[in-house]
């Protein structure tokens, strides 16, 4: 999947391609439960794997169900590169339209995107990171 997606998209792309794929992992496991229990007559073997096909399209209903939750959070902004509207989720995130990184924060801005600024955690550690490095940088 990695191949085919060379700049990073959007958070809501990404969480909709992510539940689409779970759709097709779970029409694949039940084809191949379908295919044992044509070629080896295993009724239990079947079961099994259309029990795992149901539960992957169970839980890419949940992730739709999710991205319904998470759009009505978004915030519309229009896109300063391609003059586009597109909606923002987080403090950092990317134009839906021309992949290009925007944030609302004034303390992000000019700073290189990082997917990790929407982690509390990991967004703490970035900007001391930063910090440090202007610091060596002033003195
Ligand atoms: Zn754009």
């Amino acid at each position: 999947m990695k191949l085919f997606r060379k700049k990073p998209t959007s958070k809501i792309n990404r969480i909709r391609s992510f539940a689409l794929g779970l759709i097709f992992l779970g029409m694949i496991v039940m084809y191949v439960g379908v295919f044992f229990f044509y070629y080896f007559k295993s009724q239990i073997v079947f079961s099994i794997f259309l029990v795992l096909g149901m539960l992957a399209l169970g839980f890419s209903f949940v992730v739709y169900f999710w991205i319904g939750m998470l759009s009505s959070r978004t915030i519309q902004v229009q896109c300063p590169n391609c003059n586009h509207y597109t909606k923002m989720l987080g403090r950092a995130d990317i134009c839906a339209n021309c992949n290009q990184p925007l944030t609302l924060d004034k303390n992000l801005e000019g700073k290189t995107f990082n997917q990790d600024y929407n982690n509390k955690r990991k967004s703490k550690k970035l900007e001391e990171l930063d910090d440090a490095k202007h610091g060596d940088k002033k003195s």
